[in-house]
């Protein structure tokens, strides 16, 4: 998808990058322009192939950073270790994320912990750590990865469920106090997009079911999807890379689905 987004000078930190949606937004922000601080896990291996990869396709290397924002105060830590390295933060996406299924009754209390850590909290912290030098300059894009489930709601998932909604209350919250200061705030919210995260739990149900993996995200994946087919994570990139752009300046506060019309059926 090519849509050009000057952002040569600027510096963007995008927190679960390591994979799914938030590799495709850091790839879209670095191919615009951006240096790049990954974050989210992998092995050393990992890292190096993707760093390779990334310096290979972007012509520029980006620099990695191992905190885990499960714990709070590595999540705010993380931006000053990034401003460390490069000078400066301009474009924070808070887009790590975990999901566990458990019934409401059955819901494991360190997993609930672990869902408010990564999904809300880490969030938070990292925009805490950011707020300064943004005020500062006068400018800044802080794009939240959402959900569809941050309006709606799935049997099983009570922690994301919960998160979602949580952390459009902290973007809307972020858009009103960063909106004299030229810091925009907003949320993503993709629908099914077949990363790692998704594939589990097709994986899962398909098990469960005897089903191929295809039969399954047909039959229980893509039935809520008009589009009958899975978001790129490229899609959502390209929303992100337009929320991140001066023709976006006006725009803060705001939901964008990426959904494929899942929240009009
Ligand atoms: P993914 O599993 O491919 O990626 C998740 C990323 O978050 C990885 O880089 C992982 O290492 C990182 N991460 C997880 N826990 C972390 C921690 N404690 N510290 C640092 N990094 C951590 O999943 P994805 O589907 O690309 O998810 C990205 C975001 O998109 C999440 O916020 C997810 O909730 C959201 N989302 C995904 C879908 C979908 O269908 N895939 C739909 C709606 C929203």
């Amino acid at each position: 998808m090519d849509l050009a987004v000057p952002l040569h000078g600027k510096v963007a930190l995008v927190t679960g990058s390591t994979s799914g949606i938030g590799l495709a937004i850091a790839q879209a922000l670095a191919a615009n322009g951006a240096q790049i601080a990954l974050n989210g896990f992998a092995t050393p291996d990992e890292v190096q192939a993707l760093v390779s990869d990334f310096e290979e396709k972007s012509g520029r290397r980006p620099k990695y950073f191992a905190h885990d924002l499960s714990k709070l105060d590595e999540a705010s830590a993380l931006v000053g270790a990034v401003t460390s390295e490069f000078g400066k933060v301009d474009i924070l996406v808070n887009n790590a994320g975990a999901q566990h299924l458990a019934a409401i009754d059955e819901f494991p209390d360190e997993q609930w912990q672990r869902l408010l850590a990564v999904n809300l909290t880490a969030a938070f912290a990292t925009t805490r750590a950011v707020w300064p030098q943004l005020k500062e300059r006068g400018w800044g894009r802080i794009v939240n990865t959402a959900s569809t489930l941050a309006f709606t709601a799935e049997t099983r998932k009570a922690g994301y469920v919960a998160t979602k909604h949580g952390i459009l209350g902290l973007t809307r919250e972020v858009a009103l106090e960063g909106a004299e200061f030229g810091i925009t705030c907003n949320a993503i919210c993709p629908a099914w997009v077949l990363t790692p995260l998704v594939a589990r739990q097709v994986d899962a149900k398909a098990a469960e079911l005897q089903y191929s993996f295809e039969e399954t995200a047909r039959n229980y994946f893509l039935t809520d999807m008009p589009t009958r087919r899975f978001v790129e994570p490229g899609e959502i990139a390209a929303g992100v890379l337009f929320l991140c752009s001066d023709a976006a300046r006006s725009i803060t506060g705001i939901a964008l689905p990426v959904d494929g019309g899942s929240l009009i059926v």
